[in-house]
């Protein structure tokens, strides 16, 4: 079997096309949604990141407002302007790129964000809304996930999903994701005993790990779904010296070979992430203003 390609860059692109005709129809009742972004500091990821967000922030005719800090912010500083752009009637997201310098309390940062403007769903409120079932801002990349599984199969009742990985940000708001879509879950970590046994078992295996190609094609039940979150950077010393690729958290062609359907690295579960974050910001300016949410 060669498992079918999810392909998250298609499907994030037209997803992002929907979200633009959906704010085109809001601007057309005078609501423009706005995004802030607050980088602190000089990181070339996240400056990487950043910048992308921002693009696509506006070519989705949002507005975007940009706010970067030195690396020498303190978390007073950090704190001030989160309080302004909870205050600013313009702003209906208000996010800030992670990680941040060692002086800065990052959790006391999500915590400060108004839970209406969440666009991230990293706030305690939304997080726990998630566990309740209560409608609220799910974390972009867990929710790109499911909408690239639910792309492949529309029916998760009663399937096996294993997520590796029990980060507030990926493992636990997925685990909670396909729970609410009564999947039967476990989320594995470190310290999982027997991980390849576990993973065998999985209909839908999500890794969200951070170690190059962990997942072998051994640990696949044949036909699953299987989504890799993971962005590993090693080197590629077929592309000369120094050269360097990014890999997931899966050995894509041993798996590709076992499951039914798979998402490559790059080209998958990333370009979800900004795509699901348009999404949530789209929602938050309807909230807020009282309009209803467009379907997508
Ligand atoms: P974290 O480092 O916060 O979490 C990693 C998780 O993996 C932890 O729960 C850890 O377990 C678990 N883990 C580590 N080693 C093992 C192992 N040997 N066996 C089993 N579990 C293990 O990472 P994130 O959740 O933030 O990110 C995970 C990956 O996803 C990274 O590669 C990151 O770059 C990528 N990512 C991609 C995004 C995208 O847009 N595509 C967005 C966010 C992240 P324990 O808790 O026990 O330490």
């Amino acid at each position: 079997m060669t498992a079918h390609l999810i392909d998250g860059k298609a499907f994030a692109e037209s997803f992002r096309a929907r979200i633009g005709e959906a704010v085109a129809g809001l601007r057309g009742q005078g609501v423009t949604p706005g995004l802030a972004v607050v980088l602190v500091g000089d990181n070339p990821a996240s400056q990487i990141y950043v910048r992308n967000k921002m693009r696509q922030t506006a070519e989705a005719g949002m507005r975007s407002f940009d706010h970067t800090l030195p690396a020498t912010a303190t978390e007073a500083e950090v704190l001030a302007l989160v309080a302004k752009l909870n205050a600013d009637p313009d702003v209906d997201g208000v996010l800030v790129q992670l990680p941040l310098p060692p002086q800065i309390d990052a959790q006391r940062v999500i915590e400060a964000i108004d839970p209406a403007k969440d666009v991230d769903g990293f706030h305690p409120v939304n997080a726990g809304r998630l566990m309740t079932g209560v409608p609220g801002f799910v974390s972009c990349t867990p929710l790109g996930c499911l909408l690239l599984i639910k792309s492949v199969r529309r029916e998760l009742a009663g399937l096996d999903a294993v997520v590796i990985g029990r980060s507030n940000i990926v493992g636990k708001p997925m685990g909670q994701l396909l729970l609410a879509q009564s999947c039967t879950v476990t989320i594995a970590h470190s310290r999982t005993r027997d991980l390849a046994d576990v993973c065998r078992r999985a209909d839908i295996l999500v890794a969200a790990v951070g170690r190059p190609e962990m997942v072998r094609g051994d640990w696949v039940k044949p036909g699953a779904i299987v989504i890799d979150v993971g962005i590993n950077r090693v080197p590629n010393p077929a592309a000369g010296e120094g050269k360097t690729r990014i890999v997931g958290d899966v050995a894509f062609e041993e798996a590709r070979a076992v499951a039914s359907a798979i998402t490559p690295v790059p080209g998958g579960v990333g370009p979800m992430t900004i795509a699901c974050l348009l999404r949530n910001t789209l929602e938050a300016a309807c909230l807020r203003r009282g309009v209803p949410m467009p379907a997508l």
